[in-house]
């Protein structure tokens, strides 16, 4: 490894989404003068959303990118540090923790915010792979308009699964809901939108067995998991969206993670098992994972992180 330079900075937020922006807000405000990383997708998850229409103080709903671009702008209201740059490893053995950024540059961190999020699950299938941006995707906003007038499907029954097949119904000739059980997951205002759009067309009890086409894709293999029976259904696109996982490969033998890799912290606190590391948002929260419980865990951990300083001064 190149070390190139070196910083001390007395608060270190990694990830962009709500969680880590909010802390940034609260952090700055506090005179903190944090420094944030935005990490490999800048803005987090909300950027490949499409309307938000459950974030308080937004009566007539907000696009996703928007909306961070508001709270981003709001951290750099207060003259939060908010810098390009993926976290590449970690020391949390001992303090200032110390952090690289993007190999080369090292921060000693008096405190850390981990507000990393997490990332699309894929099935995991080789084909799956092969055709990664040649018609398989996890993300409709992104590469929905490249489907216009064609058949695709989207993967999954959660409320992700429903807001991309009502997304791609817009462009799409018709979009397959392709779902492994008899019912869907997904809220059921979400449900009721996908059940009375034309153009969606539920594919109940069927697992993908593999994508086919040459150099884009042609079709998608099913199982039915009742009969056994499958089945070829033609489409030109593949919207994967079953879920996803956190994004905390680099704190693995540092700090304690639940059995799927989420940050265990403190109840009623953003408190991990080291002292001086926070953390926020869907990096430690499987349960409700939405932008304004992110927000809120973010405003936790900056109080407790400027908190915690003040207590090293007692
Ligand atoms: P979820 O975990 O809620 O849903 C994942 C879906 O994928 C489930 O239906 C699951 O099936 C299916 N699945 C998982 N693994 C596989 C697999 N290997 N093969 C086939 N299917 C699989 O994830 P979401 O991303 O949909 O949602 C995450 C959270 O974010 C939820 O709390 C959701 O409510 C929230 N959200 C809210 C939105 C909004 O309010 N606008 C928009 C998007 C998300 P099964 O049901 O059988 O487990």
């Amino acid at each position: 490894m190149l070390e190139k330079s070196v910083e001390s900075v007395k608060c270190l937020i990694l990830g962009s989404g709500p969680a880590g922006l909010t802390a940034a807000i609260y952090a700055a405000r506090a005179d903190l003068k944090p420094v944030l990383y935005q990490g490999l997708q800048p803005g987090g998850q909300l950027t490949i959303t499409t309307d938000v229409e459950n974030f308080p103080g937004y009566p007539q709903g907000v696009n996703g990118p928007q909306m961070m671009e508001d709270i981003k702008n709001q951290a750099l209201r207060f003259d939060a540090d908010i810098r390009w740059g993926i976290a590449t490893k970690a020391d949390l053995s001992e303090r200032p923790f110390k952090i690289w950024i993007d190999e080369t540059h090292k921060i000693l961190a008096d405190t850390l915010i981990i507000a990393t999020g997490a990332s699309a699950r894929w099935l995991g299938m080789e084909s799956e792979q092969k055709f990664n941006g040649y018609g398989v995707s996890a993300c409709a906003t992104c590469d929905g308009f490249f489907y216009r007038g064609m058949d695709v499907a989207v993967i999954g029954g959660g409320d992700t699964a429903c807001e991309e097949a009502s997304y791609l119904s817009k462009l799409a000739r018709k979009v397959y809901l392709i779902h492994r059980r008899d019912e869907l997951r997904a809220s059921k205002a979400m449900q009721n939108r996908i059940f009375k759009t034309p153009n969606i067309e539920l594919v109940w009890d069927s697992v993908p067995q593999e994508i086919l086409g040459d150099k884009t894709v042609k079709s998608i293999k099913l199982q039915n998991v009742k009969t056994g029976i499958y089945n070829e259904l033609p489409v030109e696109g593949v919207f994967v969206a079953i879920g996803h996982k956190p994004n905390s490969e680099l704190f693995v033998e540092q700090l304690n993670l639940d059995e799927n890799g989420y940050i265990i912290t403190e109840a009623g606190t953003t408190r991990t098992n080291i002292p001086g590391v926070f953390a926020a948002g869907d990096i430690q929260d499987h349960v409700y994972r939405q932008a304004v419980t992110a927000a809120a865990s973010g405003c936790m951990a900056a109080i407790d992180a400027e908190r915690w300083l003040a207590s090293l001064d007692d």
